[in-house]
């Protein structure tokens, strides 16, 4: 099949899609030195936290960005490193978000479906997608819960801002699925050996709260930063408020801040220096229910009243949740 400069721009926009892969697959590569390099540039971009939009003028320069991506993925198979790939997934989602926002809606369908959305359906000015990839994808913040939304016949009606928020989420989860190899090449498990030594010694929350310390739905966004994964920005504030009001200082709330894959201490350092000045109060637990972080039913008001874990919370019922919200 004959592939024009549009199809490899498009692949090299979007590495991870169907027409990326088929224009690979009609090329020979050889996981040399140089494959390894490049992928050994782009992971450490995304550790360092680098999104940059680029040009593709010739398709040289598109095979090169999507042999970086392939090099990149075998890289981090052979490390298996969860907090690396974590960066780089967010990394990968970043870009395509920057690019999305100047796709033709065909394209980004197309997209969609490459990540496993399938449901996006217009209708005049009104975009809709399923509910269950809505759950699935849609970003976890407040501004995506589905009891502030028209739920028609299934379907929850988005902007176009939304959707491409969405897809990008959907990339990030697909980054993260980095396939097993069975034979490496040298030359990529030195590229490996390499970036091991750019790894930050991160001292796993070195923040040390006993076992129970804290409630369910803290205990729950904290294990969440001890893996590394991308906690969206309301559990990121609640975690914040909470360690405010539990009188931690700011050194030791970095600490457990730099477990994400896209810490940037000066941010982080801002936020919560803004959350102190404005002198917020932990949410009562009826608010953590809408926030969609509340993991249990510790008949308490307020997370901050927790008092440690002498009477282990039953499970959360779904349905006392949804009487917490209307009340
Ligand atoms: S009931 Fe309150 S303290 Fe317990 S998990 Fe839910 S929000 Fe947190």
């Amino acid at each position: 099949m004959a592939y024009f400069l549009d199809d490899y721009v498009f692949a090299a926009k979007y590495p991870f899609s169907s027409r990326a892969k088929e224009i690979m697959r009609s090329m020979s590569i050889n996981a040399d030195e140089e494959m390894a390099n490049a992928g050994f540039s782009r992971l450490s971009s995304a550790l360092n936290g680098e999104i940059r939009r680029k040009v593709f003028l010739h398709e040289d320069d598109a095979v090169r960005e999507m042999v970086e991506y392939g090099a990149a993925r075998m890289i981090l198979s052979q490390m298996r490193n969860r907090f690396l790939t974590s960066k780089y997934a967010v990394a990968e989602s970043k870009k395509t978000f920057a690019y999305l926002g100047d796709e033709a809606p065909e394209n980004i369908i197309s997209l969609a479906a490459d990540v496993g959305i399938s449901s996006f359906r217009e209708d005049g000015a009104r975009l809709t997608m399923d509910v269950a990839d809505f759950l699935l994808y849609a970003p976890r913040d407040v501004h995506y819960k589905l009891i502030s939304r028209g739920l028609d016949a299934g379907r929850v009606p988005i902007s176009r801002h939304e959707q491409i928020r969405i897809i990008s989420e959907a990339v990030k989860k697909y980054a993260e699925r980095i396939p097993a190899m069975q034979a490496v090449p040298p030359a990529i498990k030195a590229a490996a050996e390499k970036m091991y030594a750019l790894l930050p010694k991160i001292e796993p929350q070195k923040i040390s709260f006993k076992e129970g310390e804290n409630p369910p739905c803290i205990e729950a966004i904290l294990d969440m930063m001890r893996k590394h994964e991308n906690v969206a920005h309301t559990g990121r504030w609640l975690l914040a408020v909470y360690l405010i009001n539990r009188g931690v200082g700011n050194e030791d709330m970095l600490k457990v801040f730099a477990n994400a894959p896209d810490y940037n201490e000066k941010i982080a350092l801002y936020q919560i220096e803004h959350a102190r000045k404005r002198g917020y109060k932990m949410p009562n637990c009826s608010s953590v229910v809408g926030y969609g972080y509340c993991v249990a039913d510790c008949r308490i008001t307020n997370p901050i009243n927790w008092r440690g874990k002498s009477r282990p919370p039953p499970p959360k019922a779904e349905s006392k949740n949804d009487e917490k919200v209307k009340g």
